[in-house]
């Protein structure tokens, strides 16, 4: 819970959907693909375990496999690490929202917030901002994403900064 609980995945459908719309994505494997996209989030491997899983509850609904295959491919492309390009528009979309919720205030929140459950330290959380998260903007693929992306990664780089400044600089003695 925190960093990736219900509130991101509301929050990745409706960025999700938004760029779908201005992209001229299939709105519904989209919406789909979002809702499910975390479901084997802890753990390794989550993307292509999460398409798997998705998999599974997309047949028991009844869905046909065609379709079902599309969502899996958004879901299993998604992830940062997992490896696996995007080869659709909407598995573009999906990673493009998922990033995004990655960026801006929200993302300083939710990095802080993964920090304290697992007890990082502010200088390895430091260290996650520019292993990963200076780097969403360049991963972006989207028109739209990136418009939604400029001023959160702007807020990204002068939080780091400004965190850097002050943990690293040293008022020194008077005298
Ligand atoms: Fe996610």
């Amino acid at each position: 819970m925190g960093a990736h609980d219900r509130g991101h995945v509301e929050r990745v459908a409706r960025l999700a959907r938004y760029i779908a719309q201005r992209e001229g994505a299939d709105l519904e494997v989209v919406t789909v693909a979002a809702k499910l996209h975390d479901m084997a989030r802890d753990g390794p491997d989550h993307a292509r375990r999460g398409a798997e899983i998705a998999r599974g509850v997309l047949r028991s609904q009844g869905y046909e496999e065609e379709f079902i295959e599309r969502v899996a491919h958004c879901i299993e492309a998604h992830s940062f690490s997992g490896g696996v390009e995007p080869r659709t528009l909407e598995a573009r979309v999906l990673s493009d929202a998922d990033k995004l919720d990655a960026m801006g205030a929200i993302g300083v929140a939710r990095a802080f917030l993964y920090s304290g459950k697992v007890g990082r330290s502010l200088e390895d959380t430091l260290r996650h901002f520019e292993e990963k998260l200076l780097g969403l903007y360049d991963l972006l693929y989207t028109e739209a994403a990136r418009e939604l992306g400029h001023e959160r990664h702007k807020f990204l780089v002068e939080f780091y900064q400004r965190l850097r400044e002050e943990l690293f600089s040293d008022p020194g003695d008077i005298n």
